[in-house]
C-alpha cells in the first residue's frame, strides 16, 4: 500500500494533537478546523473509504461513532449538537483515503451543506 497520511499519523510518524484513543480509533484535531471544534476519528485499520467497508468492519463503524459521541461529551457538544460528517470520493471532496469521520461543532451550521 502506499504511504498514508493518517496511518502515518496513527504510528507517529507525523504529529497530530491527539484528543481521543482507544484500541480501535483514533482522533485527533483537524489541521484546518472550520468550527471551534473540528476533530478526525479514524480507525487504526486502514480502510480507504465507505465504499471498502466489509461486514466484518461493522462493528468498527460504530465505534467510531461512539468514539465521535464521547469527544462531544467532552467538549460540552451533546445537547446542543454538532456535526458528523463523511466524504466519499471525488463529488464529496474526500482528500485523504483512510476513512475518518469530521466531529465539527461549537457554531450553528447550515442546511443544506455546501
Ligand atoms: P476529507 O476532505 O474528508 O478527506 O478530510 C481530510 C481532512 O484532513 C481535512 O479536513 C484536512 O484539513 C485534514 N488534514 C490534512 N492533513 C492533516 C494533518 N496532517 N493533520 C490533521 N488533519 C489533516
Ligand atoms: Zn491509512
Amino acid at each position: 500500500m502506499a504511504s498514508c497520511l493518517f496511518c502515518e499519523i496513527r504510528d507517529g510518524k507525523i504529529p497530530a494533537k491527539r484528543v481521543y484513543e482507544d484500541d480501535a480509533c483514533l482522533g485527533f484535531d483537524d489541521i484546518q478546523p472550520q468550527a471551534p471544534t473540528h476533530v478526525l476519528l479514524i480507525p487504526r485499520l486502514h480502510v480507504a473509504t465507505v465504499n471498502d467497508l466489509t461486514p466484518e468492519n461493522a462493528a468498527l463503524v460504530g465505534r467510531l461513532f461512539l468514539a465521535a459521541a464521547q469527544v462531544a461529551r467532552e467538549r460540552g457538544l451533546s445537547e446542543r449538537g454538532y456535526r458528523l460528517v463523511v466524504n466519499t470520493h471525488r463529488d464529496a471532496n474526500q482528500t485523504v483515503f483512510h476513512l475518518h469521520v469530521h466531529l465539527i461543532g461549537g457554531r450553528a451550521m447550515k442546511w443544506p451543506p455546501g
